[in-house]
């Protein structure tokens, strides 16, 4: 299995669908946390903490990554955000945890919809890889 560094090198910043659309539209499975009509959370397929889980919006609406935001997009940024917060309480994070969003090829992005990374569960370090 390729790591995530080479995923992400492999990958095309595009905007078409990807395999989260799939997962939005129940075409393949998903170990869903949280669900609403704009958001869905949903535990990452290669966690890298014992709690990782992914939060996106439903709809793409150009936001193949967070470089491509508009103000137009601030509402739903917004939402992300305060849904990482309701899913880290949900999962008993209440120690802490970490959000992350990779972008583009030297941020590690593999997957081109948005999507925010909630780890947690073990104790974090930093800097960051
Ligand atoms: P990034 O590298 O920031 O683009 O993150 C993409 C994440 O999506 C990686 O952590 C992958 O493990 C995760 N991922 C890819 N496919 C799936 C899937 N089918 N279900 C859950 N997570 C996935």
């Amino acid at each position: 299995m390729a790591s995530e560094k080479e995923s992400a090198l492999a990958a095309v910043p595009s905007d078409s669908p990807t395999i989260f659309d799939k997962i939005i539209n129940k075409e393949i499975p998903a170990n869903i946390v949280y669900e609403d009509d704009k958001v869905l959370a949903f535990r990452d397929i290669n966690p890298q903490a014992p709690t990782h889980i992914l939060i996106i919006p439903k709809v793409k609406d150009g936001l193949s990554g967070i470089s491509k935001a508009e103000e137009k997009h601030c509402e739903i940024l917004g939402r992300l955000l305060y849904t990482a917060k309701l899913v880290a309480k949900q999962l008993g994070l209440e120690e802490g945890f970490r959000l992350v969003i990779n972008d583009g090829p030297s941020g590690c992005q593999s997957v081109y919809h948005l999507h925010i990374h909630l780890l947690g569960g073990r104790q974090m370090n930093w800097p960051p890889g």
